[in-house]
C-alpha cells in the first residue's frame, strides 16, 4: 500500500515514520510513504498556498489550486502505473468528515493507494472537498491546527489491517475488542497501600478459564 501525504509540513512525519511500526513495514516493503510539501504545487512565484476568505471571518483558508495540483500530478504522470485510480483513494482531513473508527480502517486498507490531504489554518477552500476528493475523514469531535496528526492516526490504524504489518492476527484487538492486559509483578506493593493484585485466573494456567474471563472483560 502507498500513501501520499499533501502537507505544508513535511517534515512533521519524518520522526514518527522512524521510530515505528509504520518504520518497519516501510522497511519490509508492505507500505510506502511519501510526504509531499504543498508548497511545491504552488502556481505563484511566492510558493503561496493560503489566501483570505471570501466572506470575511478570521485567519486563511488553504486554496484550491495548489492541492488541485498535487493530487492530479500524484494520481497521474508515472504513477499512474504504480496503482490505478479505482484503487486510490483521495482522502481529506475535515471535522465534518466521517469519523474513523476501525470498521472504517479495515475499508480504506482495501485501496492500494491513499491521498491524504492535510489541511491547515481555518481549513480548506470547500471546492477540494466538492470536486478533487473522494472523501473527507474526522479523526473525532475536536479541533487540532491541522490534519497531519489525522494522517498519522489514520495510516497506523489502517495499516494494522494489512496482512503482515503487525505479525500476530490475534493482535487485531479492533476485531474483538480489547481485554485487559497484566504483567510480572504478580503483586504489586505501592507506599502506604495494600498490594494491587493480578487477578487470580490469568495465573491459573486453565486456557478456558482465561478466555471466558477475557470475554467478559471486553
Ligand atoms: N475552522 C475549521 C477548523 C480547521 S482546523 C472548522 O471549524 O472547520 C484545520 C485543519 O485541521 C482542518 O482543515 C482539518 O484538515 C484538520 N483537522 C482538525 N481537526 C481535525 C479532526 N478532528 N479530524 C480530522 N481533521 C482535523
Amino acid at each position: 500500500m502507498r500513501f501520499d501525504i499533501i502537507t505544508i509540513f513535511p517534515n512533521i512525519f519524518s520522526s514518527y515514520l522512524k521510530e515505528s511500526f509504520l518504520k518497519r513495514a516501510q522497511e519490509k516493503k508492505l507500505i510506502s510513504i511519501k510526504a509531499h510539501d504543498l508548497r511545491d504545487y504552488s502556481i505563484d512565484r511566492h510558493r503561496k498556498v493560503d489566501d483570505r476568505p471570501f466572506g470575511g471571518g478570521p485567519g486563511m483558508v488553504l486554496k484550491v489550486e495548489p492541492i488541485y495540483k498535487a493530487v492530479n500530478e500524484l494520481v497521474s504522470s508515472k504513477d499512474r502505473k504504480l496503482v490505478s485510480r479505482s484503487k486510490t483513494r483521495v482522502i481529506l482531513f475535515s471535522l465534518r468528515g466521517k469519523r474513523l473508527d476501525a470498521k472504517e480502517a479495515k475499508r480504506l486498507a482495501k485501496y492500494d493507494r491513499l491521498i491524504l490531504i492535510c489541511g491547515r489554518y481555518e481549513g480548506v477552500d470547500e471546492r477540494v472537498a466538492e470536486h478533487v476528493v473522494d472523501e473527507e475523514i474526522s479523526i473525532g469531535d475536536y479541533v487540532l491546527s491541522g490534519g497531519e496528526l489525522p494522517a498519522l492516526v489514520l495510516m497506523e490504524s489502517v495499516c494494522r489491517f494489512i496482512p503482515g504489518f503487525l505479525g500476530k492476527a490475534e493482535s487485531l484487538e479492533e476485531i474483538n475488542g480489547s481485554f485487559p492486559t497484566y504483567t510480572r509483578p504478580e503483586a504489586f506493593k505501592p507506599k502506604k497501600s495494600k498490594a494491587w493484585k493480578v487477578p487470580e485466573v490469568l495465573l491459573s494456567g486453565d486456557h478456558k478459564k482465561i478466555e471466558e474471563w477475557r470475554s467478559k472483560a471486553r
